[in-house]
This record gives C-alpha cells, sequence and structure tokens, in this order.
C-alpha cells in the first residue's frame, strides 16, 4: 500500500486535496464518476458504492428479499461475511465443498447440496453464493448451469476478485448481482473501507438504491422500506479514481509476480492452480503444505527471516461457532477441512520485486530442505 502510494503520490495528493477543498464530502460528483468508470471497467449496466463489501452482500439480499426459510450456499472455505450475511438476514446458509486447486465452490457439491436441502424439504433453495476467492473468478459456466436448472440467484462475492477475468470477461459481471469490497488489501482498495454492487437489472439497481439510502421513495425524508446507512465517502471515491487508472498495470505486474512465484516453487510444494482461459488478480498467492504441523513450522520459519505469511482461512464455516446452530455432518469430509490445515498465504503485490519473491522461496526451499 505505502509502495502504490509513493507511485501514485502527485495525482493522489491533488485528488484528496481537491475533496478536502470542495467540501463535498458525502456524494460528492466523484461517486458518481467513480460508478461509471466502474461500470466500464467491468462492462455491467449498474454500479452502485456502498460503505464496505458486507454491505454490499446484504444489500444484494435485501433486493432478493431473502429471509427466513430460504436456503442459501456459500463455500464453507471463504471468509466469514459471505456466510454471515445470509443469517444476518434470518435465511440459512449451506455450506458446499470447494475445489482443492482452485479453492473455489465446487460444483458438484452443490449439485450434492441442492438435492438434499430439496429432498429434506423444509427450507427452499433461492441463492448460490459463488466467492472469486485469492481473486481467482469461480467455474461460472458450471455454476450457471446448475443454477439455471434449480432456478438458483447466483451472487457473485467478488470482494478478493475485482480484475480477474474468464476469456476476457471481468470478474463482478458474472453474477445475477456482484459485489465487491474495496477494503485496503483487495486487489482494489482504498484508504479506508468502501464497496460496490453490480448489476444489469433495472428494477434491482433501483431498490438496492432505496435499500443503501434507508429505504428511501421518491426523495430522501420519504422512506418506503427498511434499509441501510450505506454510502461511500467522496474521499475514498477520489481515491479509487486516481488507483483505478493504475489497475490495469498492476495487473500485468502482479501476474508476473505470481509467474516466477510458480516458476520458483513448482515441484517444491503445490502453487495455485489457474484453469484455462481465466485469470486472477491475485488478492492471494496461496500454496498448499503436506499437513498442519509442516505448514505452521514453515510459517515460523518465513516470520524468522522477517517474511510475513498468512493463513487464510484457517477454520472453515462450518466450524465457526456462531453457526453452531447449523447442523450440517455432511461438512465433515470436506477438502476445506484439509486446506484449512495446509494452506499458505506468501507476500504478493503489484510492486514486489523479483529478488523479493527470490528471497521468499529461497527460505522457503531451505526449510524444506531441512
Ligand atoms: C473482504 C471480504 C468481504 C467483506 O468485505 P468488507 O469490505 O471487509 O466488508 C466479503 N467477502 C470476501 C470473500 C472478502 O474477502
Amino acid at each position: 500500500m505505502i509502495k502504490q502510494y509513493e507511485a501514485l503520490k502527485p495525482e493522489m495528493d491533488k485528488a484528496m486535496m481537491e475533496v478536502a477543498a470542495n467540501g463535498n464530502y458525502i456524494m460528492g460528483p466523484q461517486v458518481l464518476e467513480l460508478e461509471r468508470q466502474l461500470a466500464e471497467y467491468t462492462g455491467v449496466k449498474h454500479v452502485l458504492t456502498c460503505a464496505n463489501g458486507t454491505d454490499a452482500l446484504t444489500l444484494a439480499m435485501k433486493a432478493w428479499g431473502i429471509s427466513s426459510g430460504d436456503a442459501v450456499f456459500v463455500p464453507d472455505f471463504t471468509f466469514f461475511a459471505s456466510a454471515e450475511i445470509v443469517s444476518l438476514e434470518g435465511a440459512t446458509p449451506i455450506f458446499v465443498d470447494v475445489d482443492e486447486r482452485t479453492y473455489n465452490m465446487s460444483a458438484e457439491s452443490l449439485e450434492r447440496a441442492i438435492a438434499s436441502v430439496i429432498e429434506e424439504g423444509k427450507l427452499k433453495p433461492r441463492v448460490v453464493v459463488a466467492v472469486d476467492l485469492f481473486g481467482l473468478p469461480a467455474d461460472y459456466r458450471a455454476l450457471r448451469d446448475i443454477a439455471d436448472r434449480h432456478n438458483l440467484l447466483i451472487l457473485e462475492d467478488g470482494a478478493q476478485g475485482f480484475g480477474g477475468s474468464i476469456n476476457g470477461k471481468k470478474a463482478c459481471s458474472f453474477g445475477d448481482i456482484a459485489t465487491t469490497s474495496f477494503f485496503p488489501a483487495k486487489p482494489l482498495g482504498c484508504y479506508g473501507d468502501g464497496g460496490a454492487v453490480f448489476t444489469n437489472n433495472d428494477h434491482l439497481a433501483d431498490l438496492i438504491n432505496s435499500y443503501r439510502f434507508h429505504g428511501k421513495g421518491d426523495n430522501k425524508y420519504e422512506n418506503v422500506r427498511i434499509g441501510l446507512n450505506s454510502r461511500l465517502d467522496t474521499m475514498q471515491a477520489a481515491i479509487l479514481q486516481v488507483k483505478l487508472k493504475a489497475f490495469n498495470d498492476e495487473i500485468v505486474s502482479v501476474n508476473h509476480a505470481a509467474n516466477e512465484y510458480s516458476r520458483l516453487l513448482s515441484g517444491c510444494v503445490k502453487t495455485p492452480v489457474i484453469p484455462e482461459g481465466f485469470a486472477s488478480s491475485w488478492a492471494q498467492y496461496t500454496i498448499q503444505l503436506e499437513n498442519k504441523g509442516q505448514r505452521d513450522r514453515l510459517q515460523q520459519a518465513l516470520k524468522a527471516s522477517g517474511i510475513p505469511s498468512m493463513v487464510y482461512y484457517p477454520k472453515p464455516m462450518h466450524l465457526q461457532k456462531a453457526f453452531d446452530t447449523l447442523t450440517q455432518p455432511q461438512c465433515a469430509g470436506y477438502v476445506s477441512n484439509r486446506l484449512c490445515d495446509t494452506v499458505l498465504s506468501l507476500p504478493i503485490h503489484p510492486y514486489i520485486t523479483n529478488d523479493e519473491i527470490a528471497s521468499v522461496c529461497s527460505s522457503l526451499i531451505s526449510f524444506l530442505e531441512q
């Protein structure tokens, strides 16, 4: 983040000072301009910015009227918010396993989960939350096929996926509604919190616009539904406008970095798999070790050499205490359990140098050779 600021400093300082001087701190012109630019970037008709990626998901749930009695299918291996927003609306998250190579939702596991919800007959299957984990878009061809057969909506959680693509089509354009987050650590991050909702549907866009402004009707002081106060600040919009200009170059750079890691590490550990036609925005570069002991010892060894690494994610959704009341015994056999024990995310960003990557890899390889 700091390296990026240094690279963009003159333009960034000018954009931020302009906001400070103009005083339109809420819903200034930069917000609408940014929404238009994000629409152009993704090829999606409507983009509605909001306060964060979690609110963006919540706004989608509200626009579809998801509530008690509805089943929403969520990957078992993701950030908590992807599932939290389902329970927050009173609906039930059904945890689905992920593919061990791409870390994204497994189509076969989704089929099984839908079949068991239908067989049980208690909940109505409504939505699939497809997460673009670590920057890689989910397998939308397979997921769309299943969703169509069962009349389900797809919510693309592109919090980590913005900037990725499938055959040139950009992430955040695959869901019936898609969302992203501008939290600083995401591929397109601002200097605080922010998020956005994407949809081609005019009616849903109107509803989301109402829900994000306290359920407003024709004007601000006419309230026709219970909503949220969820806006992107003008300051954050101005920052994102500057960052968006540099974004394509950053995606190229971060892909060079990922390729360099994979070149140096192939054969030593399991490196990320990017299917043919897919492109990742590399929110994370995540490898797999043999077992938890080896993973944890490697993380300690890297730390001793001054190399930060992270475990995304240490616990699958179905084992989170907040979901204690949901009993989903099928999850015990999921690949997600093993991934939580074996994954490790190495430092990656567009400004990392080949020397830095080489030094991470040499520490890693010498640990494995011990
Ligand atoms: C970060 C993240 C979110 C939530 O975004 P916030 O802006 O932090 O609210 C949701 N889903 C996934 C997959 C994320 O990584």
